[in-house]
């Protein structure tokens, strides 16, 4: 999805580094992993983390959405649209499940993974921030719904995955 013409404005955002947001994100990763006991409370409290950044970002974007996702489903764009504000880049390939009750977003290229390659934490979620963020805006839209990482270039897998299963 593009964000071109008259819509543009309104989720113009100011950006800040890349170089300053992965190495900030990779020092609250070594923080995590430097106080937690095992690679599930790692990956529990980045998520917590993200529960509160995506409360933030939500906010701050509320007031500018105009139309607002009515379906679960629909928050494949709605996603899409926050990812593209925030990275400059687009999920590499959405997918909806046939019953609609499951969203898995892709990206091959993830800004926060990149450059990182952790081999010794099988089963570390690196960049399960944007979980996080994906409930926030779930539960902050009256949805109930749970997603986790499913896949991480960081340690190894060919994409990162999130995946959002509705519940009711
Ligand atoms: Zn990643």
């Amino acid at each position: 999805m593009g964000i071109k013409g008259t819509i543009a404005w309104k989720f113009m955002t100011p950006k800040v580094s890349m170089v300053l947001f992965q190495a900030t994100y990779r020092e609250v990763q070594n923080l995590l992993m430097s106080t937690s006991t095992n690679v599930d409370e790692i990956n529990q409290k980045m998520k917590e983390m993200g529960f509160r950044v995506g409360e933030t970002l939500l906010m701050d974007y509320a007031d500018r959405i105009s139309q607002h996702a009515g379906e679960f489903a629909e928050f494949a764009n709605t996603l899409q649209l926050a990812y593209k504000v925030n990275s400059s880049q687009n999920f590499t390939n959405i997918s909806i499940s046939d019953d609609k009750r499951t969203l898995k977003f892709t990206d091959d290229n993830c800004p926060i993974c990149a450059g990182v390659t952790i081999s010794d934490m099988p089963g570390l979620q690196y960049c399960n921030i944007i979980s996080g963020v994906f409930d926030a805006v779930m539960k902050l839209r009256g949805f109930q719904a749970e997603s986790y990482q499913e896949s991480c270039k960081a340690v190894g897998d060919s994409t990162c995955t999130w995946t959002l299963n509705f519940r009711e």
